[in-house]
């Protein structure tokens, strides 16, 4: 059907839809029936399957696999066995990683989904864009992507920028009109809006008439699909690393097998050992884990409210250290309440508490008739018609639809007895110039029951000083002249110190047949009626969130539209204005290159009325000082500003869909406390990467150097090839990935962020490794040589006493990984995960020690109880004696 070519209410009836209550959610049900989700369909994923087979695709598992088919063709066939089922066990539990990595980055994916505006039985309210049906009614902004095709049916200065479908980044102004060109090409549907679209200014209602595939979108959705890398840095590096590890564990592998056989062992029996030992010492395993620890530790964060939307931001996080956030509903509750009222010579106070409509109005202290004040009343009439939003009640509660600011206006005119639909009776609204940040007001074209046409503004009261002629003084409209502008200034300045966020209501009557084409046109030779003030109070968490920042040495800078003053005020009720620090107002930035702000910005803690573009400025002047900047944003013209910051940040209720789809991070509850828990918990997260980076790699060192170091000497095997298997399965996978869930350290946010350029083995991580492995290493081989010396006969036992001892080893040494500092120094219980881990690795390894049909299978002999001391005496001195010295390091 060509809905561009019929009138809306044609629309309206042909889509079996109904304009003022929407669809009901039966319809709504019965639509999805028959026409599916509103999704595009994605390109093939990869099957079970085949990312199960894929675990077995690594070059060390084939020639394993190949080595085991060999020694089962010889006639070991228990062997055999158990080499396939130790690696098929292996293969399980890496697709099990993969496949758990891969659904969280599905959900992930799911959670940061756009929702749009719907009217559903008779309400507004939002939606996953999936379930948009055709029929739907959509309400859309500046800075919404469209949730699917809709004929638009109102248009408020509606532009939308249509790039992605028409490669033309000009926007294209909407409007409610049908079309008379039959055919029109997609660039002049100028009263259509196709899904994935962007709203660049204005605001507009439409109705859907296309979901899914059959959308414009859909129709060329094959071209869309990218893929992107979400690889972090780490990952990288660890990538890089493993390379440089395989190649010296093959050539470590190699020198056993070749000094083995050299010494007299069987070119066979080597073969089995040294590529048992390849495959269990190369950290095959390790991207796997890093990327369900980094998804681990995303699914944690998005229990704090923050939803990564980019993989790396989790590492970049840890790196922050300034943070950029916007005041107002970040900083600040956004629950905005009008307390006080000026006009020329007056001030009104009013009572009440949040959205709830009632309230009483004082002058100096007395109770007061609003009517009877015709300032006030005309102030308050006018700050409800120029007006976007709306307040509902629901069970009991008023519920505000729309921009808190405006909800305050609509609240504190309730509160004086009038009632929107009844001014709307007496008022038609001509045109709308909607708010935007960079002007910092709002203006509609009005005329009343006798005909007489007004523009009515609010904004910003300094922007909308700077543009009156006139002031309302003693009921009369008076010349603004140098005066009257210094008591207007003291007045905004008194209501603004005390935190106030101040808001100007001015007009100007026009006669009937002027045309108001802009907003130039309208914003100008006004007559100021008075200013409202109202509350925004800080989020209570957020003065100890600041707090905590700065001892984890990340500066906070407050970037805000409002007010200078009561930008001030509550940026030091905050903490983040000190004595020492400095507040730049837009005006200034604007006459800065970035160059000058760089030299002023370490100072600088707020910056006062500011516009987005300002934003750019600032990141870059902060990145050129060599910091890593969060900046937060919820605007379209936020949008660069989050891209070029390191991790960019939307609002998750504020936001606009341009804002969040620019950001790597979306905060659900808009609070900057989550950005610091967020922080917090990225650089856990990459504290836990280091932790079981360090645990493995320690392992095979240790594994590696006992073969080596017994094979030097010109002794047997110290472990035989299916215990080096199980010691690289079960001791090193499961307490592995319990390190990865483990609590962040208690000086995590006590210390300064991390530099982006540390390398995997930075902060003595290497030397950790390497001393831990050789220890590890030297002490299962001390095990092995004092049973085989003793009784040469008894080979098997005394592998059987090294296989503990390493194993025992590995597991008192992964509780000294918890802390970069000592095992003293934390709880070694603290990680119940890790104390699960390490007694199911216990009792696996007492089941193939002692369980008799496995003792053939594992090559093992129970051990006598008197031979168990020598086991933990020997096994806990890696750990302890590097304990010891710490201590002693203390206690100099
Ligand atoms: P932040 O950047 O911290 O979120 P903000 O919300 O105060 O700050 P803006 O939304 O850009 O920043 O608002 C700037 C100024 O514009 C406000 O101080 C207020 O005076 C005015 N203002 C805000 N909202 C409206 C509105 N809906 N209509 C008219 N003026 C508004």
């Amino acid at each position: 059907m060509k809905f561009h070519e019929m009138e809306i209410e044609q629309v309206e009836k042909a889509l079996e839809t109904d304009f003022s209550s929407g669809l009901t959610q039966e319809e709504v049900k019965e639509r999805i029936k028959q026409h599916g989700f509103n999704e595009l369909e994605e390109g093939e994923k990869q099957s079970a399957l085949l990312l199960f087979f894929s675990q077995f695709k690594d070059f060390m598992v084939l020639v394993l696999l190949a080595a085991t088919l060999i020694s089962g063709l010889l006639g070991e066939y228990i062997d055999a066995i158990a080499i396939i089922a130790i690696v098929i066990l292996n293969g399980i539990l890496g697709f099990y990683q993969e496949r758990r990595a891969e659904k969280s980055l599905q959900a992930l994916k799911e959670l940061s989904a756009p929702q749009v505006s719907v009217l559903r039985d008779g309400h507004w309210i939002k939606v996953p864009s999936k379930e948009i049906v055709i029929g739907d009614i959509l309400k859309f902004s500046s800075g919404d992507r469209i949730g699917a095709d809709v004929r638009i049916i109102e248009s408020n200065s509606l532009e939308i920028e249509e790039s992605a479908l028409t490669g033309e980044s000009v926007p294209v102004a909407k409007h409610i009109d049908c079309l008379s060109n039959p055919s029109p090409g997609i660039g002049d549907m100028e009263n259509t809006a196709f899904m994935g679209t962007m709203i660049t200014r204005g605001s507009g209602i439409g109705v859907v008439i296309a979901t899914g595939m059959k959308t414009a979108m859909g129709q060329i959705a094959g071209l869309l699909q990218s893929a992107e890398s979400q690889e972090t840095p780490l990952q990288r590096r660890l990538e890089q690393l493993g390379k440089i590890l395989i190649t010296v564990a093959l050539f470590l592998t190699l020198l056993v097998v070749v000094i083995g056989i050299m010494r007299g062992h069987e070119i066979y029996e080597m073969f089995l050992a040294g590529v048992s030992l390849a495959v269990a010492a190369i950290p095959e395993g390790l991207p796997a884990i890093v990327t369900v620890a980094l998804s681990l530790g995303v699914q944690k964060m998005i229990r704090q409210k923050a939803i990564v939307r980019k993989l790396p931001a989790v590492e970049t996080l840890g790196c922050a250290s300034v943070i950029c956030s916007d005041k107002t509903g970040t900083m600040t509750q956004n629950k905005m309440t009008v307390t006080h009222l000026w006009s020329g010579e007056q001030t009104w106070t009013v009572d009440g508490i949040g959205y709830q409509p009632t309230g009483d109005f004082y002058r100096n202290k007395q109770k007061v008739i609003p009517k009877d004040e015709k300032a006030l009343q005309q102030m308050l009439i006018f700050g409800m018609l120029c007006n976007h939003s709306d307040i509902y009640q629901e069970d009991e509660e008023y519920i505000l639809d729309g921009d808190p600011t405006e909800g305050a206006l609509l609240v504190s005119a309730m509160k004086a007895g009038l009632n929107r639909s009844k001014l709307l009776e007496e008022f038609t609204i001509i045109k709308e110039f909607p708010f935007d940040s960079a002007r910092k007001m709002m203006s509609i074209h009005v005329k009343d029951k006798q005909g007489r046409h007004f523009i009515v503004t609010k904004g910003a009261p300094d922007v909308i000083l700077g543009i009156c002629e006139s002031i309302l003084w003693d009921g009369k409209s008076q010349f603004l002249n140098q005066d009257k502008q210094t008591r207007v200034q003291n007045a905004i300045n008194n209501l603004a110190s005390n935190a106030l966020r101040t808001i100007a209501i001015a007009f100007k009557p026009i006669s009937h047949n002027t045309v108001i084409l802009s907003e130039q046109e309208a914003e100008n030779k006004l007559t100021l009626i008075g200013i409202q003030g109202m509350i925004d109070p800080p989020r209570p968490e957020v003065k100890d969130a600041v707090k905590e920042c700065k001892a984890a040495g990340i500066k906070t800078v407050m970037i805000t539209g409002d007010h200078v003053i009561t930008a001030k005020a509550i940026a030091g009720e905050l903490g983040i204005l000190t004595k020492k620090s400095k507040v730049v107002e837009g005006k200034e930035l604007s006459q800065m290159t970035v160059e000058e702000l760089e030299a002023v910005v370490e100072d600088v803690s707020v910056f006062a009325r500011v516009s987005p573009e300002h934003k750019l400025k600032i990141v870059r002047a902060l990145q050129n000082r060599g910091h890593i900047v969060a900046m937060t944003g919820d605007g379209v013209n936020d949008a660069p500003a989050i891209k070029a910051a390191d991790i960019g940040v939307a609002m998750g209720i504020t936001g606009t869909d341009v804002a969040k789809e620019a950001s790597s991070l979306v905060l659900l509850d808009d609070n900057f406390a989550t950005i610091k828990a967020a922080i917090k918990e990225g650089r856990n997260i990459y504290e836990n990467i280091r932790k079981f980076v360090r645990y493995l790699l320690a392992s095979n060192v240790g594994e590696i150097l006992v073969m080596l170091f017994a094979m030097i000497l010109g002794m047997p095997l110290p472990l035989v090839p299916i215990q080096i298997l199980w010691v690289n399965l079960v001791t090193d996978g499961l307490p592995a990935m319990a390190l990865g869930l483990d609590q962040p350290e208690e000086n995590v946010m006590r210390r300064g962020p991390r530099s982006p350029n540390e390398g995997v083995f930075s902060r003595g991580l290497g030397w950790k490794v390497i001393s831990r492995g050789f220890l590890i290493g030297i002490v299962t081989l001390i095990a092995f040589m004092i049973i085989y010396h003793n009784d040469p006969s008894q080979l098997e036992y005394a592998q059987t006493i090294a296989f503990a001892t390493l194993v025992m080893a590995q597991l008192i040494h992964v509780f000294d990984c918890r802390s970069e500092i000592s095992v003293l120094s934390r709880n070694p219980f603290g990680n119940k995960y890790l104390v699960w881990a390490v007694i199911s690795s216990l009792a696996l390894m007492f089941v193939v020690i002692y369980y008799p049909p496995l003792q053939p299978v594992f090559h093992t002999l129970p051990i006598q109880a008197k031979d168990w001391l020598l086991i933990i005496g020997l096994s806990s001195v890696p750990t302890f004696l590097l304990a010891g010295s710490f201590l002693l390091r203390k206690t100099k």
